[in-house]
């Protein structure tokens, strides 16, 4: 089993062997996860912060809810009503951050980059839990493992991301994984939705749901992300619903085995169909929320097996 990594700031510097020994790890801890006694004491004695930049529900409480079946003694700071507000800098962050000797810190931020930049200045490991429009590679992971188990392999699958592309790091995330473990990307949206220089990336590129999906494993929708745009982006929500909605109209057109994804929060009846998200034989979206929990057990026991393998400069 391979991991070298120190931190987990994307998907960008993993190799695929170490996506799938912190896969294979995740499936142990979904088991742990469905017992009743769910603790473990692996990271017993280590403490993890939680700094969330950005408001966030699921992500904050997954990786607290991890942490804790763990044994790590986890702290959330709330930045939102934090120094940041009163001007502080990611530097003195980092620093008041370092006197507090944490092990795992764990961080969202709206900017791209600036997770980076912290892991730069901490001793401790980080984990990236979303950077602006960059990376949010626990996502990106939790959406593997859903995929693998729903459909026995993470290769050769035909998979279509669809909506706003330009402004998700999720998209980035999972288009970069996808991509390293062999699989056949869509990209479906409107062209004002598309990040520019996206041929690059080896992806099919549709504007039509319907060509878009045809006979494809995996339909995965996007969010509207309104807090990144500044209008002109789509014509109405009403008419965004009405083409790239996804409802079971257009689904018909994948594979009658397809899944439905969505990484929340959802905009029902903007971006997909109520009825669809909550349809059990199609969508796994409940199963992508459980796979998160797992997903960071297994990527903080890797990353405090590394820790621990540095003794010096724990006590740095
Ligand atoms: N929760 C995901 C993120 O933080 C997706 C979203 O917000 O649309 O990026």
């Amino acid at each position: 089993m391979r991991f070298d990594q120190r931190h987990l700031l994307g998907i960008e510097p993993l190799r695929a062997d170490e996506i799938t020994t912190l896969l294979d790890l995740a499936d142990q801890y979904v088991t742990l996860s469905r017992r009743r006694e769910k603790h473990s004491s692996l990271l017993s004695g280590l403490t993890q912060i939680n700094m969330f930049f950005e408001n966030s529900t699921r992500t904050q409480s997954s990786f607290e809810l991890a942490g804790k079946r763990l044994g790590a003694d986890v702290m959330n700071m709330s930045m939102q009503a934090s120094s940041i507000k009163k001007g502080e800098t990611l530097i003195d962050t980092a620093l008041t951050l370092n006197a507090m000797h944490p092990d795992l810190l764990v961080v969202r931020h709206p900017q791209s980059g600036a997770v980076d930049l912290l892991a730069q200045k901490v001793h401790c490991a980080v984990i990236n839990a979303g950077d602006g429009r960059h990376e949010h590679p626990t996502q990106a992971l939790l959406d593997a493992l859903t995929i693998r188990r729903a459909k026995g392999r993470l290769h050769r699958l035909n998979i279509a991301i669809c909506g706003d592309i330009a402004h998700s790091r999720v998209a980035r995330s999972n288009l970069l994984l996808l991509h390293k473990m062999e699989n056949r990307i869509r990209l479906v949206g409107p062209a004002t939705l598309m990040p520019a220089g996206i041929d690059a990336f080896g992806v099919e590129v549709y504007d039509n749901m319907e060509e878009g999906l045809r006979d494809v494993d995996v339909v995965m929708m996007l969010r509207l992300q309104k807090e990144r745009m500044d209008g002109g982006f789509i014509p109405s929500e009403r008419e965004y619903y009405h083409r790239w909605g996804l409802d079971a109209e257009k689904l018909a057109h994948a594979k009658p085995d397809a899944i439905v994804m969505h990484p929340g929060p959802m905009n029902r009846g903007v971006e997909i169909d109520g009825t669809i998200a909550d349809d059990i034989n199609r969508s796994v979206i409940q199963e992508q929320v459980e796979m998160g929990v797992a997903v960071r057990m297994a990527a903080m026991d890797l990353l405090a097996r590394n820790l621990r393998a540095r003794p010096t400069e724990l006590s740095a």
